[in-house]
């Protein structure tokens, strides 16, 4: 394939647009594509579209392929597997490559326990991930209640649902949500949900929940968990202080509630760690993983302490998830992030975060820059004091990028992310600044 960017054609394409035309027939409306990206081939970071055009790519299909696209010993390893056996349920059969990726995660997760006991639960999506913890969680602790936090997202079935907030579109006309989840404030210190300041922001956060939310709304001793996402996602790439997380983690143990990291977005070396909870020296008693585990294919898991996974046979389980293809391919990802992947997130991230921040003295739209490792918001702003949002300039952005050949998404309602496969080199970080740099000047009108 050849260097990206490289655009040939008008966009879409004539290929690309008989696609879409296609596509707007038969297939749902719910989607949300900002731009006319259709998939042809991928290598690495780089994708090429039906009609010849190639792309940087910044969306790694939503913080999916962190291996890249396509990547050889992951593809050699499926293509192992898909000759000895497609399918056999795991619910009621045994095969080992199941076995041997629990074992991988119980070495791997965020998981506070004294004996190193860890078992985890398959499925095949970030949603029913969460359905498990969900369900677990109350079955763990006998209770029902959750807290879940503003701006989150953690899928769309209607447990998950429930505790996602992130933009209402995605409630509207859903309910009634499940009954017994309560949101609190997450720390955004830069738009702080109670309006304190950023030194106090993640105090005044965890206040609202203690003092307002543990008090009057719901007794701590009918709460069965906090689900909560490290780094938050879809609501913008915000990273809250430690301090946050880590009171959380007090509040749940002092309270037997179970602290539940959601790191479907920001685990499997995204942030330059395995998992987001590193950073932050916070272990949690449920983790639940999906996205980057399998470079692509569909796998949710949700891992706990034994001492909390003690459900019956029956009480839990899914036909296809953890499907054998699905699980040697995790196993060749996990091996492939901790050749290198995982440090060359960390080492280029930060490259990529300081060239971007650097970019703020010449573009006063650029308002905050947050992140860490290959998991980098950029939070655009109409003013710098007033931090009004620029939610239409956003959108321009994207196409902008789009047109110039970098595939990006946006998050939240004014930020876009930087979510690349984690195989992006230095050079290709260069790559995707010159084009931020064009197309904010494009959008905003100074050069
Ligand atoms: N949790 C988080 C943090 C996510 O970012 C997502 C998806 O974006 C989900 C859960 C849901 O995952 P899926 O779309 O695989 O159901």
């Amino acid at each position: 394939m050849s260097k990206a960017p490289n655009i040939r054609t008008k966009l879409p394409g004539p290929n690309a647009a008989a696609i879409i035309a296609r596509d707007r027939a038969r297939v749902s409306p719910s989607y949300t594509r900002d731009y006319p990206f259709v998939m042809a081939k991928g290598e690495g970071a780089v994708v090429e579209d039906v009609d010849g055009n190639v792309f940087l790519d910044c969306a790694a299909g939503i913080a999916v392929t962190g291996t890249g696209h396509s990547h050889p010993d992951v593809v050699k390893a499926i293509v192992e597997q898909v000759h000895k056996y497609l399918h056999m349920s795991g619910t009621d059969f045994y095969y080992e490559p199941q076995v041997r990726l629990a074992e991988e995660m119980a070495a791997l997760v965020p998981i506070g326990t004294r004996d190193g006991e860890v078992r985890s639960f398959f499925s095949n999506s970030g949603t029913e991930a969460i359905e498990a913890a969900l369900k677990l969680a109350r079955y763990a602790t006998k209770r029902v209640n959750i807290i879940a936090f503003l701006g989150s997202f953690h899928g769309r079935t209607l447990g998950s649902l429930a505790a996602t907030s992130s933009k209402y579109v995605q409630r509207k006309g859903f309910g009634p949500m499940m009954p017994g989840v309560y949101h609190a404030p997450y720390a955004n210190c830069y738009r702080c949900p109670v309006g304190a300041t950023p030194d106090t922001c993640a105090a005044e956060c965890l206040s609202y929940l203690e003092d307002q939310i543990l008090v009057h709304l719901v007794s701590p001793d009918e709460v069965a968990g906090i689900l909560v996402e490290p780094i938050q996602g879809e609501g913008g790439y915000v990273v809250p202080p430690a301090q946050f997380l880590q009171r959380l983690r007090e509040l749940t143990s002092q309270h037997g509630m179970m602290l539940i990291a959601d790191e479907v977005q920001s685990g499997m070396g995204r942030t330059g760690r395995m998992f987001a909870c590193d950073h932050f020296d916070v272990t949690a008693d449920i983790v639940t993983v999906a996205k980057g585990i399998a470079s692509g294919l569909p796998l949710g898991v949700t891992s706990s302490r034994a001492a909390v996974m003690t459900w019956p046979p029956g009480a839990h389980a899914s036909t296809f998830g953890g499907n054998p293809v699905s699980c040697v391919a995790a196993l060749e990802t996990i091996r492939v992030l901790k050749d290198g992947l995982v440090r060359n997130a960390e080492v280029v991230g930060e490259y990529l975060m300081s060239r971007l921040r650097a970019l703020m003295d010449k573009h006063p739209i650029i308002g905050d820059v947050r992140g860490k490792g290959l998991m980098i918001g950029v939070e655009l702003v109409r003013d710098r004091v007033t931090k009004e949002r620029a939610t239409t300039e956003r959108e321009r952005l994207v196409q902008e990028m789009f047109t110039r050949g970098v595939l990006i998404l946006g998050a939240g309602r004014n930020a876009v992310r930087f979510a690349p496969p984690l195989v992006l080199t230095k050079d290709q970080a260069d790559t995707a600044v010159t084009i931020f740099d064009e197309s904010l000047s494009a959008v905003t009108g100074r050069s």
